[in-house]
């Protein structure tokens, strides 16, 4: 049954079978896996006088009256009694013979919503069933499931579908039962009732079953499929990491005297948290299996200077690191770091980015794959087909939580020709709360620094209303006068890069004219890359007083005098972001100061946002928050990559699940890989990048 076609069931032609396909449905079993959004209780009748609004019921009665009636729209009334009282039915679209057989004195059973009409409570279009005195009807023995459907399949249509499934799954012939995949024992000892009942009973729940439990996805049976689908993420994950481990890294031994000459040259001295990652990541590279490790550490604790050793690391083995940014100005600013960190000991750095002149593009294509180059920087473009390592040894993703699993194992892919996998550290600064990391990151090793640098101060957050924009200019006037410098950060609705930079540009003008004593800089992703570095660096150089920018200076950029930020319409974006924006200040020794300048009113999830923010300066405590008020696909940013798409479970309705689905998943892999990798492909098989790892 698992790999059973649809197209066996009575009914089902090419026609449907292509527009179940738009539901994810091939098989028998994705059919069964198809689970009701919710019920209807279509097992009981309801007296016509004691109706409510706003319910679905089942009423019987016999039509009194039966007109035609031409009010703003023409509709057909029919008048239904029970002995218990008077409703209306009403058809907006009736064909002549419908009229005809909704005629006075006909009973009739009806189901629909009750709602409020011209002439009381009344049922738009309700199903109409005739009751003949001979032949009474039965009424549903069990809730009526309600399915997610798409265009030209009705409800009725995939309810009858369903039922065929469902029989042929109770038939009992060995070629259409549902596999249990989790073994006996555990099954047991985790109390988790067997799959074919589960799915039996979720879609058609006996009717003293709790509608209030299944609307919330917490009934037994639904959270026994939730187990299952949530215990397949992570075994996938495992397996990727299985896999990882089997294979062959270079050895990347430390070598102490070069990393004392690069320590010696730093401005500062590593905090005991940069020390310690450090010392992981190091003795990781230096073992024959592929690192596979998550640096997490908020924004300002210096992730870059522990990037910087692991590729000095592995140049001193004669190996090539490549160090991926997801965005450009964040590419050029580790390029510029790199290159005045480690060209001082010898190290030839090359640069690769999506907006190159072609002719520069084969310079640096040429050093990548001759080894001239030895450190690599650049954003996805590094990974693109013509880029041939010469003898890659480490990558290095930054600001992790914008590339989902499938990028991370695409670059596998750019191994070293002698067939060595490379080794892989991932550093984000969204920390991430503990059950999506668990489900999510189930392939990574973890390393945290949880320390900032000495001497930053905390910034404090205020939120000022839109109608104060002018003191807030006036404000930062005087910052600047006092010689420090200041990000005017606008933000959009749409996620559309020109009309951002419009606004930017508006914004720049606006207040270039109201500031005529300060310096005013423009940043936005619409301009040429020579642009946006002109800027930057002349932001650095502190030959501006003022950047307003899109968020495109969200992620990395490093600017130590900067210490007042204004993010203008600050609702418009995740906590995250703002956390992410807010880290451009707040990186040098004097106070510093982030405005939320939004405009009222507030909708009550951009008040909690806000709220936070003003709160707290801790990435954990914002993270956790983010999680409660977005939901973790936005927290991983896995909308666009799509790195988690659970069907049924939610990861945080059924984070309790998770202890024993770590335990569950790893006794799998030890006594039932087989079952393991049936459970991987049942829930994740129409998933290639997990299906070909
Ligand atoms: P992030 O973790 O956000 O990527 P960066 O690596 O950009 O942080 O570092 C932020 C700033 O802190 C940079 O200016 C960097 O030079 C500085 N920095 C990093 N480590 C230390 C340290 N141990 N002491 C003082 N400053 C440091
Ligand atoms: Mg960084």
């Amino acid at each position: 049954m698992e790999c059973t076609e649809v197209t066996v069931l009575k009914g089902v032609g090419s026609q449907l079978a292509e527009k179940l396909l738009k539901l994810g449905i091939r098989t028998i079993q994705d059919l069964l896996f198809h689970l009701p959004l919710r019920y209807l209780d279509r097992t009981r009748i309801s007296p016509l006088g004691g109706l409510q609004l706003h319910s679905h019921v089942v009423i019987e009665g016999e039509i009194k009256a039966s007109d035609v009636v031409f009010g703003r729209r023409r509709s057909l009334m029919c008048r239904l009694q029970d002995g218990t009282g008077t409703v209306t039915l009403r058809f907006f679209h009736f064909t002549h013979a419908q009229k005809q057989r909704l005629a006075p004195g006909v009973r009739l059973r009806c189901f629909g919503e009750t709602r409020r009409g011209a002439s009381g409570i009344e049922l738009y279009h309700p199903e109409c069933e005739i009751l003949e005195q001979t032949n009474p009807l039965p009424l549903e023995q069990t809730l009526t499931p309600v399915y997610p459907i798409t265009e030209g399949i009705t409800q009725q249509r995939l309810r009858s579908l369903t039922q065929q499934a469902l029989e042929m799954l109770n038939s009992g012939a060995t070629n259409t039962h549902l596999t249990e995949l989790i073994p006996e024992t555990l099954r047991q000892r985790l109390q988790q009732p067997p799959l074919t009942e589960a799915i039996a009973y979720l879609h058609h729940p006996p009717k003293e079953a709790s509608v209030d439990l299944l609307l919330r996805g917490e009934h037994p049976h639904q959270q026994r499929l939730a187990f299952e689908e949530l215990l397949a993420h992570h075994l996938s994950l495992l397996r990727i990491r299985q896999r990882t481990q089997a294979e062959k890294a270079p050895v990347l031994s430390s070598n102490s005297e070069i990393q004392q000459r690069f320590l010696r040259q730093l401005p500062f001295q590593l905090t005991a948290a940069q020390s310690r990652v450090i010392g992981e990541v190091s003795a990781d590279i230096a073992r024959p299996r592929p690192m596979l490790r998550l640096v997490q550490g908020d924004v300002g604790s210096g992730k870059t200077v522990v990037a910087a050793l692991a590729a000095l690391q592995t140049v001193a083995n004669g190996f090539q690191a490549a160090i991926m940014a997801p965005t450009e100005i964040l590419a050029e600013q580790h390029r510029r770091n790199m290159t005045q960190w480690l060209q001082p000991l010898g190290v030839e750095t090359a640069w690769l980015t999506g907006r190159q002149k072609a002719a520069e593009r084969r310079r640096q294509l040429q050093a990548i794959a001759n080894a001239a180059a030895q450190v690599v920087i650049g954003t996805h473009a590094l990974f693109q087909e013509e880029v041939e390592f010469a003898n890659l040894g480490l990558i290095i993703i930054d600001e992790q939580h914008r590339f989902g699993v499938h990028q991370r194992l695409s670059l596998r892919q750019k191994g070293t020709k002698s067939g060595l996998q490379p080794h892989q550290l991932i550093m984000t600064a969204t920390p991430i709360p503990r059950t999506l990391a668990m489900s999510a990151y189930a392939d990574l090793d973890f390393s945290a620094i949880d320390e900032l640098p000495p001497g930053r101060t905390p910034v404090t957050t205020v939120a000022i209303a839109g109608e104060r924009r002018g003191q807030v200019i006036e404000r930062v006037r005087l910052a600047c006068r006092e010689g420090r410098q200041a990000y005017w950060v606008c933000t959009l609705i749409e996620e559309s890069e020109l009309l951002e930079a419009q606004a930017a540009e508006a914004t720049a003008e606006e207040l270039g004219k109201a500031l005529p004593d300060l310096t005013v800089g423009l940043l936005h992703g619409r301009m040429k890359p020579q642009e946006k570095e002109a800027a930057m660096a002349a932001f650095k150089a502190a030959e501006l007083d003022l950047l307003v920018a899109t968020t495109v200076i969200e992620v990395g950029v490093d600017v130590p005098n900067a210490s007042l930020m204004i993010i203008e319409n600050p609702e418009r974006l995740g906590l995250a972001q703002l956390h992410q924006l807010r880290g451009r200040v707040g990186r040098g020794a004097s106070a510093s100061h982030c405005v939320l300048l939004y405009s009222s009113p507030l909708s009550q999830q951009s008040r909690e946002r806000i709220k936070a923010m003003r709160e707290t300066n801790d990435g954990f405590v914002i993270a956790e928050k983010d999680l409660r008020l977005r939901g973790p696909g936005e927290v991983l940013g896995t909308r666009q990559t799509g790195a988690i798409q659970l069907k049924i479970a939610d990861l945080q309705r059924d984070a309790h699940l998770l202890h024993s689905i770590k335990m569950c998943a790893h006794q799998l892999l030890r006594d039932y890989p087989q079952q393991a990798d049936a459970l991987i492909q049942r829930w994740l098989g129409h998933n290639e990048h997990y299906a070909n790892v």
